[in-house]
């Protein structure tokens, strides 16, 4: 714990924030940080968990603990729906209370001597539920990094994928696509280079999809879509996003039967053992929202909600292009990477802040390879990201 730097990004953007309002009271604040949801959740979904909530009030209705690894029906509706034709069984599947629970709950199944990889940028979730658990050595605040880790490097140049050509081996690698903050939706190829590379090394991926509903072109949507990576992968998921349930509260996890240690036990065994003692399933109300977004008229409302969002991610990427920058992301994840040569990504956000009254994030909050990057959220409310266009013109052209 006491080798923890972060809790750093956020506290700091909030630092920065109070100054700024202290400086400018009437200032009006745009956020375009915080990759939080902001439109309803759609009212079929609200109506089930509603009269689910209302049912537990009734003798009849009334329900107790339930499976630890997730509502049955969930479970095998999530395998169904979500990885139709993948051949993921629902026992495979582990309802979640959201990913990044999940994220530290799969870290229980490794040693503290485990080796890690992770994209540099990244989701800082990773890293820090892996320094919690002991794996690296001191920070480096000159290079911005933990001993013992190993960063990989995800830039425009090698098209936001590691060089596995130059990654060492390590026990487990952490892999988010879409990533947060790049948007960047690994494809095909590199995926399989991925998969290639773990099974000659005897390595874990670890699998974010948690933006997966948000790729618009043919990218996989998860891991399983590349052959054998039932051996070498576990994918962890969430309703966050795509459903709006950043406050309900429920994700997944695929753990394969096929995904074996080396002496040949299984994965799931352990990993069912993990829920059942760190965990004691997700709220019955969240899983019956669950269930109702992924019945054929929430899927449908909910890929309203996805494209509404994904609008947004076009009007921001077209601004920061009008004005002649590089931009990337925004097609197939809500998150704009904008790139800003030169320039230190605290120095741009601090730049905007002032000028425009808008919130950002600086991109080496991801990962010293986010430095001279910022990241724009598109999951705001209209209004906001067209007002925030315009500031944005008048500030850059
Ligand atoms: N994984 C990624 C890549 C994220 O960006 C986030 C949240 O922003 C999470 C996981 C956490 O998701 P959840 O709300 O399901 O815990």
């Amino acid at each position: 714990m006491e080798k923890l730097q972060n809790g750093y990004l956020f506290p700091e953007i909030g630092r920065r924030q109070v100054e700024h309002m202290n400086k400018c009271p009437d200032a009006k604040l745009i956020n375009l940080g915080i990759g939080d949801t902001t439109q309803p959740i759609p009212h079929v979904i609200a109506t089930a968990m509603a009269e689910h909530c209302m049912a537990l009030g009734t003798p009849k209705g009334y329900r107790g603990y339930g499976a630890e690894q997730g509502n049955k029906e969930l479970r095998e509706e999530i395998a169904q729906t979500i990885y139709g034709g993948l051949d993921i069984k629902g026992t495979e599947v582990f309802v979640s209370d959201g990913a990044q629970c999940d994220i530290s709950r799969v870290q229980l199944l490794f040693g503290s001597n485990t080796t890690i990889a992770l994209q540099d940028p990244t989701f800082p979730g990773y890293l820090d539920s892996s320094v919690i658990m002991g794996r690296s050595g001191s920070f480096d605040e000159r290079r911005g990094e933990y001993a013992k880790i190993e960063y990989m490097r995800c830039t425009p140049d090698n098209m936001f994928f590691p060089d596995l050509s130059s990654v060492p081996r390590t026990d487990v690698i952490f892999i988010c696509s879409p990533n947060n903050p790049t948007g960047h939706a690994a494809s095909r190829d590199q995926l399989s280079r991925l998969v290639d590379f773990a099974r000659s090394n005897g390595s874990i991926i670890v699998y974010d999809s948690a933006y997966a509903a948000f790729i618009s072109d043919d990218s996989p949507r998860s891991i399983y879509e590349i052959p054998r990576a039932k051996e070498v992968a576990i994918e962890i998921s969430s309703f966050s996003k795509f459903a709006g349930f950043t406050g309900v509260r429920l994700g997944w996890t695929v753990v394969p039967e096929e995904l074996r240690y080396s002496n040949g036990s299984l994965v799931l065994k352990d990993f069912d053992r993990i829920i059942c003692t760190c965990f004691n399933g997700a709220s019955s109300i969240a899983q019956t929202g669950g269930l109702a977004c992924l019945s054929s008229e929430g899927s449908k409302a909910i890929r309203g909600v996805v494209k509404f969002y994904m609008e947004n991610a076009k009007i921001m990427a077209e601004t920061f292009k009008s004005l002649g920058f590089e931009v990337f992301g925004g097609d197939n994840s809500p998150y704009v990477w904008v790139n800003f040569p030169g320039r230190r990504s605290w120095d741009v956000f601090n730049e905007i802040l002032e000028k425009t009254n808008i919130i950002t994030i600086p991109g080496v909050g991801f990962g010293p390879g986010g430095e001279g990057f910022i990241r724009v959220s598109s999951l705001g409310h209209r209004e906001d990201v067209l007002e925030a266009s315009s500031r944005l013109r008048k500030l850059l052209e």
